[in-house]
């Protein structure tokens, strides 16, 4: 492209400008044949905002609102920058001053309530954002306040309610909830669980795998809960299923597996099981237990080469961890002071990076979660540990 004329290079910042004058002038002059018609607290409003006064301001602003009812979308406006500022209190003032008003037409009154709902739900008022979005039912807002309804049944733990609104947004065809409402499910067995009510906890499941048959939290629970019940055959059988599932799962119920094998007298079945998987799908936890397994079974001279092996197929810090301890167990004395000095760095370094990770929002745990503690996604925790999911992504 020919450079631009010299003339039009220097005339060019003056010519913006005149532009800009032009522009400025026109919309002041719009502003002007517009505010006249607003009411004077309008300004006293805009000044108290201006000079840091916002509680001087919403007092204005409520005057306005009395004598001209255009002006509630600039309550709407204020309602939402308190909010959004964390001044929950200002901006429940706002809209609940905008509800007490008799006049105010329908759809503004829904909007309302459905900004009310969310400055309680800010401020963490549970109950009172409830109240307000259950009000909205056959409003324009009703899909929206379902989903924050949704969102605090969740909080509360009130999973009969989460299902029921996660069921309601289905089928309003406000998209797929299958995986949570599984997940809701299991939330109800764990506590019937936790409570000994097997038989309510039986029914949650089989109603998990009913809104999502690949649920593997839900075979876990079965597995668990046949246990209990001295089922172990059944367990291993609920187990088992997993695979088909979601391969990389099997991991998380490894060690219970080989219990259950053991109180049957299969231990030996059991660890070939247990090796077909790590061969097939090699994770750090499924090491882990067979390396465990296979020290008691064969003996610690077998499960140290087992480790070496694993060590040279996907070198990694976990598995050199993995690889030390079986070693420690077979050193002599004097060699086992110094293994010790290394195997120490070697943990220190790998409790950072033996945790696991959300694929939402990053947030690390020691502990495998289904709902994740930073971001409340369900399943969004691969069962892996961060240096398997880095070395897997590098
Ligand atoms: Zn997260």
């Amino acid at each position: 492209m020919d450079a631009a004329p010299w003339w039009l290079l220097i005339l060019a910042p003056f010519v913006l400008f005149a532009l800009g004058w032009v522009a400025a002038r026109i919309d002041i002059g719009h502003l002007l044949s517009e505010s006249r018609a607003l009411p004077s607290s309008y300004f006293k409003g805009l000044n108290y905002l201006v000079n840091e006064q916002p509680d001087r301001a919403i007092d204005a602003f409520i005057e306005v609102v009395k004598v001209d009812p255009e002006t509630i979308d600039l309550h709407f406006a204020l309602g939402n920058l308190f909010r959004r500022r964390g001044e929950t209190e200002r901006a429940i003032r706002m809209h609940q001053n905008l509800l007490s008003r008799l006049d105010l037409p329908e759809e503004q009154r829904s909007h309302a309530l459905f900004e009310l709902g969310q400055d309680y739900l800010k401020a963490g008022l549970l109950d009172r954002a409830e109240e307000s979005f259950s009000q909205l039912e056959e409003t324009g807002y009703s899909v929206d306040a379902r989903r924050h309804l949704l969102e605090i049944f969740q909080i509360e733990k009130e999973w009969q309610k989460a299902i029921e609104a996660a069921v309601e947004l289905q089928q309003i065809g406000a998209g797929s909830n299958q995986v949570r409402i599984a997940q809701f499910y299991c939330e109800l067995a764990q506590s019937a669980i936790n409570e000994s009510r097997l038989g309510d906890a039986k029914a949650a499941l089989e109603a998990a795998l009913a809104a999502n048959r690949k649920s593997v939290r839900a075979l876990i629970l079965l597995g668990d809960i046949a246990v209990r019940e001295s089922r172990d055959e059944d367990a291993i059988g609920f187990w088992k299923r997993i695979e088909q599932q979601s391969p990389a799962h099997v991991a998380l119920v490894a060690e219970r597996m080989m219990e259950a094998f053991r109180r049957l007298d299969q231990f030996a079945e059991g660890l070939m099981l247990l090796r077909s998987y790590l061969d097939t799908t090699p994770s750090i936890d499924l090491l882990e237990a067979v390396l465990k397994a296979t020290t008691e079974a064969n003996g610690a001279e077998v499960a140290n080469q087992l480790a070496l092996d694993a060590l040279h197929r996907s070198p990694s810090l976990l598995a050199l961890s993995q690889y030390l301890d079986t070693r420690a167990e077979l050193a002599e004395p004097s060699e086992r002071a110094n293994l010790e000095v290394v195997r120490n760095l070697i943990h220190n370094h790998t409790r950072r990076i033996g945790r696991y990770t959300c694929g939402n929002c990053g947030f690390k745990a020691r502990q495998f979660h289904w709902q994740c503690p930073g971001c409340s996604s369900w399943e969004s925790y691969p069962p892996l540990r961060s240096e398997e999911l880095d070395l897997q992504t590098n």
